[in-house]
């Protein structure tokens, strides 16, 4: 590759312009008194490993008031690990991809083993090679990677979203990056300054966010211009190449919202072996063929719960998009008719004061039927 015989400048280049123009605010790459880190000096881990595990799926805008939160509530590594899965998940609530609020949680009781009795607010005590991290649950090459540069400044090269983005436009790849990954991974390798590891992969990643931009780069204000392939080509935008576009499953659901005498709403606890384990919901599921989604609503309240209950009236409809399905969500207020809520597809449910309903972690679909409930109840006040 002609670009790799500039490396040095490549590197001087880049470094320049994260000094001027990086993201040099965001809390966790700063020193407890909120200084820059100098290149000797190590940052606190557990901070970094939050954040890591939070940016996987998130972006850093969304992801750092749930960062600020998490940081008041579970401080250190302890106060994780000794939190209940209840208390983790209700501060994950929101963040989506809730498997990796309890992959955090696993991953803090670990470490409290490698940990042993020395300080875990001393970095040194920390593991600082890829392969303890890479044991660890939910954490992979990137997290890994950019856990222990920003922490120690040990050089190791990452390859997130943004770098893949960055990378495959300077090579001009004609390739999608899932048919580019070794080869990525080389580069990003190669590229990466062995001194300022820190403040390289950082740069990357500024670069990726506020000028290698998925839609519209910026071209005329990035450092790597001259070098890049794709800016010659003439249509950086187009790279890298994108796959086919997954149509992604769609489906109905039916959800019934009872009450009982008391005024309570009925709601139950998803199993481990589900998605989004352990947060609450509405009782339902999805429409079968041919099935009008009143009799879905019975039929799932019935298979979920073993209570008979009658559909009354449509409380709200709406459209949600999660990452791999799009679901149109039906939701009934249901009258009870015989029957004893029993767990059978759940861990357990629970009959609830609506203003209780916020005390529990519910998947942001819900966050919808609980907003229509307090509207409906407040209806019967006015
Ligand atoms: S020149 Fe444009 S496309 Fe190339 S790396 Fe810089 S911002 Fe990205």
């Amino acid at each position: 590759m002609e670009i790799l015989k500039s490396i040095e400048e490549m590197r001087f280049e880049l470094l320049q312009w994260h000094a001027s123009h990086g993201r040099h605010w965001i809390p966790w790459k700063l020193k407890p008194d909120g200084s820059v880190p100098k290149k000797k000096e190590k940052l606190p881990v557990y901070p970094i490993l939050v954040a890591e595990v939070m940016l996987q799926q998130t972006q850093l805008n969304v992801a750092l008031p749930y960062w600020e939160n998490w940081m008041k509530i579970f401080p250190t590594v302890l106060d994780l690990a000794s939190a209940l899965d209840h208390e983790v998940l209700f501060v994950w609530q929101g963040l989506g991809y809730y498997a990796r609020a309890q992959r955090i949680h696993k991953t803090s009781k670990a470490l409290l083993d490698v940990l042993g009795d020395s300080d875990h607010l001393n970095p040194d005590s920390w593991p600082m090679d890829l392969e303890s991290w890479m044991a660890l649950p939910g954490i992979g090459r990137t997290t890994a990677a950019s856990i222990i540069s920003s922490a120690f400044n040990i050089p190791e090269a990452l390859l997130d979203g943004n770098v893949k983005r960055i990378l495959s436009r300077l090579i001009g790849s004609q390739k999608t990056f899932s048919k580019n990954l070794k080869q990525l991974w080389k580069l990003s390798d190669f590229l990466l300054d062995p001194y300022y590891p820190r403040d390289f992969n950082q740069a990357l990643m500024d670069l990726g966010a506020t000028i290698c931009t998925y839609r519209n780069p910026k071209c005329v204000c990035c450092p790597w211009q001259r070098y890049c392939l794709a800016y010659h080509a003439g249509n950086p935008s187009e790279f890298p190449i994108k796959g086919p576009k997954k149509i992604l499953p769609f489906s109905v659901i039916g959800i019934g919202i009872v009450f009982n005498d008391a005024g309570e709403v009925l709601i139950d606890q998803r199993t481990n072996n589900q998605s989004m384990a352990g947060m609450w919901e509405f009782p339902g599921g999805k429409q079968e063929k041919g099935e009008n989604i009143e009799s879905t609503v019975i039929r799932e309240l019935f298979e979920e719960l073993g209570i008979n209950v009658k559909v009354a009236k449509k409380l709200v409809e709406f459209d949600y998009s999660y990452s791999h399905q799009k679901l149109h969500f039906v939701v009934y207020i249901c009258q009870l008719i015989s029957g004893v809520p029993k767990p059978l597809s759940s861990v357990q449910t629970k009959w609830v004061n609506p203003t209780e309903l916020i005390n529990y972690p519910f998947p942001a679909a819900n966050q919808k039927m609980i907003s229509a409930i307090k509207d409906y109840l407040l209806s019967f006040e006015t």
